[in-house]
């Protein structure tokens, strides 16, 4: 049988396939899990009436359109023109609220009360817990033993929201392993419960369906664009990726555009520069494995991209060349990070740092000078800045 590549960032192919990348790899006792999951995702992003309800909170609670900020003195400096996504600006802080309130609503819709979500560094357990909170939903949080000694701060606003955080000892107590452990909770519960996946990964329906949520970003931005470049678009989009939400987002917006997609990874994570082809957390796509298929830890300065894989779909737009993908150090990261706050007075959060360091590197080299840049500044530092603090000193 051919397989018939799916539309750029449309639906995808059969049994959620990007090409060879996606697909369902569940226990026997998920599979109806999902398949509800796909039915009642496609059927209320059909539904007006479910859409009105989502772009209202994202209206009146999660403070959005998000503008789009011309950065005039960080520009001047690089030779380029560069415009910010102002993820940061919203409800929480990043654009993860906008994946997390289509997810409630979702599981209210299907007359479940109870939501369950994975954390690492504890962004995306913080944003569940506060959307659980304005639906009324029970939630409960996985989060590595490791994690929460890291990030117990977050691990207290989840609790001040109203969420149960369970500790993960299994394996290296890390992300990786709060995915496992809530999936294993998921097999269990399922009657009454969703899991809200943080990530354009897991099995299908979830990379399509937090893609469609995240959509809003890269829509937004692309009317702001033509707004400020006189009805063109930009040169080149780019966006950090950690499991990949907050580019598939946005490149969605662009993707049938002539912008240059560019998506980047921490060089301490790096699946799609590094990673091989292979199975985990219910989909094929490209992640980091020693020779024995082992699933390796990724490391980099900011938590939110110490995800070892990638979603399913980069895997797929890097494969057929309509997205690029390439890596930032932590060094660069920091100096980015110092940069944007000098010049425009926006600390940024130590992930979107990344894709500002590659512009920053590559400004007038890879990028020709004068280049219109569009950077998703998927969310804020104030989370980092302590941390940034002990690595300066230290
Ligand atoms: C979680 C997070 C990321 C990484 O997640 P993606 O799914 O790759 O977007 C990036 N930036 C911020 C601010 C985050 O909180």
């Amino acid at each position: 049988m051919t397989a018939h590549p799916p539309g750029l960032m449309g639906p995808p192919g059969r049994g959620g396939r990007f090409g060879e990348f996606g697909g369902r790899f569940v226990p026997e006792s998920l599979v109806p899990a999902c398949q509800e999951l796909e039915e009642e995702f496609a059927s209320a992003w059909a539904d007006e009436g479910f859409r009105g309800r989502y772009r209202a909170i994202l209206a009146d609670y999660a403070g959005r359109p998000t503008p789009v900020t011309e950065c005039h003195r960080l520009s001047e400096r690089l030779g380029l023109r560069v415009l910010l996504k102002r993820e940061d600006l919203t409800h929480t802080g990043s654009h993860k609220i906008n994946n997390v309130v289509g997810q409630a609503l979702l599981t209210a819709r299907m007359g479940k009360s109870r939501l369950l979500a994975e954390t690492g560094a504890g962004q995306h357990g913080v944003a569940a817990a506060t959307a659980a909170a304005l639906l009324g939903l029970e939630c409960v949080v996985y989060m590595g033993e490791v994690d929460l000694r890291r990030q117990a701060l977050n691990a207290f606003r989840m609790r001040l929201l109203g969420a149960e955080v369970r500790s993960v000892t299994s394996g290296s107590a890390t992300l990786k392993d709060a995915i496992n452990e809530a999936l294993r909770d998921w097999v269990a519960t399922v009657e009454t419960t969703h899991y809200c996946l943080g990530s354009v990964m897991g099995p299908h329906p979830y990379p399509w369906m937090v893609r469609e949520l995240q959509r809003v970003v890269g829509d937004e931005a692309r009317e702001q664009c033509r707004r400020l470049l006189g009805g063109a678009d930009p040169d080149y989009v780019v966006a950090c990726v950690g499991g990949g939400s907050n580019a598939a987002g946005t490149f969605a917006g662009f993707v049938d555009t002539g912008a240059a997609l560019v998506g980047v990874e921490a060089a301490g994570g790096a699946a799609m520069a590094r990673g091989v082809s292979g199975v985990v957390h219910g989909m094929r796509s490209r992640l980091l494995q020693d020779e024995h298929g082992q699933v390796l830890e990724a490391h980099s300065i900011s938590a939110g991209l110490d995800y070892p894989g990638i979603g399913p779909e980069h895997a797929y737009l890097g494969s057929v060349g309509r997205a690029r993908y390439v890596q930032a150090g932590d060094d660069e990261v920091l100096e980015a990070f110092r940069l944007l706050s000098r010049t425009e007075g926006i600390i940024p959060a130590l992930e979107p740092a990344h894709a500002l360091a590659w512009v920053v590197r590559e400004a007038g080299r890879e990028l020709p000078r004068g280049s219109n840049v569009l950077i998703t500044l998927s969310g804020r530092g104030d989370k980092d800045v302590a941390q940034v603090m002990d690595m300066l000193d230290g």
